[in-house]
């Protein structure tokens, strides 16, 4: 076992980090309640056809990014890339579209992706994800986008861009894509070799490149908004009317079109300064087929999720909170037993207790209550212990006080409590 690490691109969240991660869940549960989402827990692994069928077999999470193996019995297992198309999955599989009179749910967990690592960029990292099956009207995609920065600004997250964009759908996409095809192919000397490959596996995708040298042309390019069939552009018009009549705001960017297949019409990101190179913290968008796709009936969809290691990233730093209400020194062996009652009670009084077991002497206690940020040191010494006293020291002020025996728990309780 000597010298074995965490797998490349996988991290440890310790104990000393938790903090964030637990203002995220919290808000997440408080935050997507209002809006009646509840939480919905899938498999971590499913059938790899799922994932090929879902997020769909060109893209990069497909062709490149997937923990893929095979089970004992010879079928195709993957650990999941992103949580839709579980999510799709087991909506279909419950039927819930037809029990839930609102199916809306959330997940939150670990996602697996086999990319380069880098900072904010993980093999296994971990989303909070949001899905609202059903709803056509583009009242829908707004409230979902509200959800969302909602979610950013509970998580205290203040500085951060909303990008739109609307990628069309089956009736004017392919049509728009033939023409994107079209422009690539008379430039495609000047492309890169990922963007020529992409050219004809999936041109949507070279809008999406960072390469400086190519940003000139793809500014030329076709755009997507001039291609929308009627219902797509009004669709789009309206989320931004409403988005504005709420007082959203927002920066469209025709080159927005995310990395998943199963997006029509709206998709969204959003962006945080505080992020730098990977600066994308959320991303979502409609996938009305996807459901259909996968086997279920013809149900609208639309959603989006956030990576908590980026979110944590741009979070405010969090104060360290303390360990303990309670530290109780012992600093007479005969004082133990009376403590370990005392320890009992106070902790099903509700408070937070840490004690030495070990004897150590007063120095050595208090610079650990200090470092525990212990709210009071409670002592019993032979000095005590000969009066029937507890001294109860306030750490932070630096005053005590002797406390009758009797009546320490409840001193506490009150002091303590509230
Ligand atoms: P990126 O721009 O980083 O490639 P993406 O478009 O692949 O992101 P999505 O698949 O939409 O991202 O996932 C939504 C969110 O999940 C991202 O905005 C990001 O916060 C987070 N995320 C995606 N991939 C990773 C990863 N490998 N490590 C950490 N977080 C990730
Ligand atoms: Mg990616």
């Amino acid at each position: 076992m000597s010298g074995v690490r965490a797998v490349k691109g996988t991290h440890d969240i310790l104990p000393d980090e938790i903090g964030p991660w637990h203002r995220v869940e919290d808000a997440a549960r408080r935050l997507f309640g209002r809006y009646g989402y509840r939480e919905i827990r899938t498999p971590v692994f499913e059938e790899t056809q799922l994932f090929a069928r879902g997020i769909g077999a060109e893209t990069d999470i497909v062709s490149k990014e997937m923990y893929t193996f095979d089970d004992r019995d010879g079928s195709s297992l993957t650990l999941r890339p992103e949580a839709t198309a579980g999510i799709v999955r087991s909506v279909i599989e419950n039927n819930l579209m037809n029990t839930d009179p609102a199916p809306r749910v959330y997940a939150i967990g670990p996602m697996f992706r086999r990319e380069r690592p880098q900072k904010g960029r993980y093999r296994q990292f971990h989303q909070v994800d949001a899905e609202a099956f059903g709803a056509t009207a583009p009242s829908i995609d707004v409230e979902v986008i509200e959800l969302a920065l909602g979610f950013l600004e509970a998580c205290g997250v203040a500085e951060f861009e909303l990008v739109m964009n609307s990628v069309g759908d089956a009736k004017c996409r392919p049509a728009y894509v033939e023409t994107l095809r079209a422009a690539l192919r008379a430039n495609l000397g000047k492309l890169s070799a990922d963007s020529q490959r992409r050219t004809e596996t999936n041109p949507l995708r070279v809008l999406d490149s960072k390469a400086p040298e190519e940003q000139e042309l793809i500014a030329a390019l076709p755009r997507i908004g001039d291609h929308l069939c009627a219902e797509c552009r009004d669709h789009f018009a309206e989320v931004c009317r409403q988005l504005d009549l709420l007082g959203v705001r927002y920066r469209l960017d025709h080159r927005l079109v995310r990395g998943l297949d199963y997006y029509v019409k709206t998709t969204f990101e959003v962006t945080s300064g505080a992020l730098g190179a990977q600066n994308s913290v959320l991303g979502g968008g409609r996938y009305d087929g996807l459901v259909k796709e996968l086997g279920g009936p013809d149900v609208p969809g639309i959603g989006f999720a956030v990576g908590i290691e980026r979110l944590v990233l741009a979070m405010p730093a969090a104060e360290p909170t303390a360990r303990c209400d309670v530290y109780l020194a012992v600093l007479a062996p005969e004082g133990r037993d009376r403590a370990l009652v005392v320890q009992r009670a106070l902790r099903q009084a509700g408070l937070a207790v840490l004690m030495d077991h070990e004897g150590h002497g007063l120095k050595s206690q208090m610079k650990r209550a200090d470092k525990l940020r212990a709210r009071v040191a409670v002592l019993l010494g032979a000095d005590e212990l000969a009066r029937g006293v507890w001294t109860v020291r306030n750490m932070a002020a630096s005053s005590q006080e002797a406390v009758e025996d009797a009546r320490l728990v409840e001193h506490l309780k009150e002091k303590l409590n509230g």
